[in-house]
């Protein structure tokens, strides 16, 4: 959900007049009446409410049906996806929408509290976790007893931004002796103060951060030599989560199969880069997969599996960043602001983003020759 009763009070609260699609919270665990005692209004049809709107709250990208029923002159605020439906901006500009992509959002001190993406990996690192100890046909602590010891799990965590830092923390929680590797050395401290090692690979990362904090990417030479590298690693893990992202690119491939085949039968892969084409070579998105012995699962909405938590953690989000466009309860959207004109994705009729302009205008190209 994109908003959650507190949120609605929350907005309410700013003299903002909240319609929320009736029935839409009851599996996160938020009843109509909840939403109408926190002051909203609720609205069977959703076609209706969409079309009515001057600011529309969404989760997931619109689908065809809902972009057509957006008013001209509204706006939209929700996960976009922009570089992966530059088609969808394209159609959201011709319908006069100004939209806003969670994903666009800087990543920048001030606009801590909007972020959007990093509040779901913290959710879906976690979970990951939590998928592979129930997967796993080993205990993730080590334990003494009378029947015996067992020793801990070994979890190698490969990307440690936002998911793969809750990753370590979650897999420590449980017991497990965890390792990770990152491209950007600069996160090496916050591997180790999580209680984890960091892994030591052979490979010169002297340009893998951008000025953004974000990797940069590298050479196929480079990645061959990583998957080379991490393949030992790999082989000696019961669990392995892969996080590893570079912006507007398709993840990189970091486990080939030779790796999997090093490790044990019954170990996991918990494979987070699979919407985005996934770290591992195996990787089936939103399929479990078993080669050669493990199972690797790529699931590509885990917030989805805790809707509760992840839609008051949305909601924050969301709101915060409204407030910001909305500042005394009236939309107010300065351009020139660093946030709202980073977040923005289509205003005036045409694609703001640069990035996704450029996507969209190849794809029409090169539909138009075929
Ligand atoms: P992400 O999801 O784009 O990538 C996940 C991780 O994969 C990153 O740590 C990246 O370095 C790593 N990676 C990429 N290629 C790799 C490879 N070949 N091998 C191993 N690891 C690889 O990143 P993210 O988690 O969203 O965050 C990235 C950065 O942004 C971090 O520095 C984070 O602290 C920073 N950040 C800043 C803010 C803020 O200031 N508001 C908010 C969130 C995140």
């Amino acid at each position: 959900m994109a908003l959650v009763p507190d949120a609605v009070r929350s907005l309410a609260s700013e003299k903002l007049e909240v319609v929320v699609q009736a029935g839409a919270g009851a599996e996160a665990g938020f009843s109509d009446e909840d939403y109408r005692t926190a002051g909203a209004a609720l609205e069977a049809d959703a076609k209706t409410l969409m079309g009515r709107a001057d600011v529309v709250l969404k989760v997931q990208p619109p689908t065809e049906d809902e972009v057509a029923n957006l008013r001209a002159g509204s706006v939209l605020i929700g996960f976009l996806k922009p570089l992966d439906l530059p088609e969808l901006a394209r159609r959201l500009a011709s319908r006069g929408v100004t939209s806003f992509a969670m994903e666009l959002m800087p990543r920048i001190t001030r606009a801590q509290s909007m972020d959007a993406l990093s509040a779901m990996s913290t959710v879906a690192g976690y979970r990951a976790v939590l998928l592979a100890a129930v997967s796993l046909p080993r205990l993730f602590p080590m334990m003494v007893t009378a029947a015996g010891t067992i020793s801990p799990s070994r979890v190698l965590v490969i990307g440690a931004g936002v998911a793969g830092l809750q990753a370590i923390a979650t897999a420590r929680r449980l017991g497990a002796v965890v390792d990770a590797y990152d491209t950007r050395p600069a996160v090496r401290e916050q591997v180790e103060s999580l209680g984890a090692r960091f892994v030591e690979l052979d490979l010169d990362t002297g340009d893998a951060e951008d000025a953004g904090g974000y990797a940069r990417a590298q050479s196929d030479a480079f990645y061959q030599k990583q998957r080379l590298e991490l393949g030992k690693k790999v082989g000696a893990a019961d669990v392995v989560i892969t996080t590893a992202l570079v912006p507007g690119q398709r993840a990189p491939l970091l486990i080939d199969e030779a790796a999997v085949k090093r490790m044990k039968p019954g170990s996991v892969i918990i494979d987070l880069a699979a919407e985005k084409g996934g770290n591992c070579a195996c990787t089936e998105p939103d399929r479990e997969v078993v080669a050669h012995g493990v199972r690797i699962l790529g699931p590509t909405n885990l917030p989805a599996d805790v809707p509760s938590d992840s839609s008051r953690m949305y909601a924050k989000v969301v709101t915060a960043f409204l407030k910001h466009l909305a500042p005394e309860g009236e939309l107010a959207l300065d351009f020139e602001d660093e946030i709202t004109r980073g977040a923005l994705l289509t205003r005036d009729g045409n694609i703001a983003n640069d990035a996704v302009r450029a996507l969209a205008e190849g794809a029409s190209s090169s539909g138009g020759a075929s």
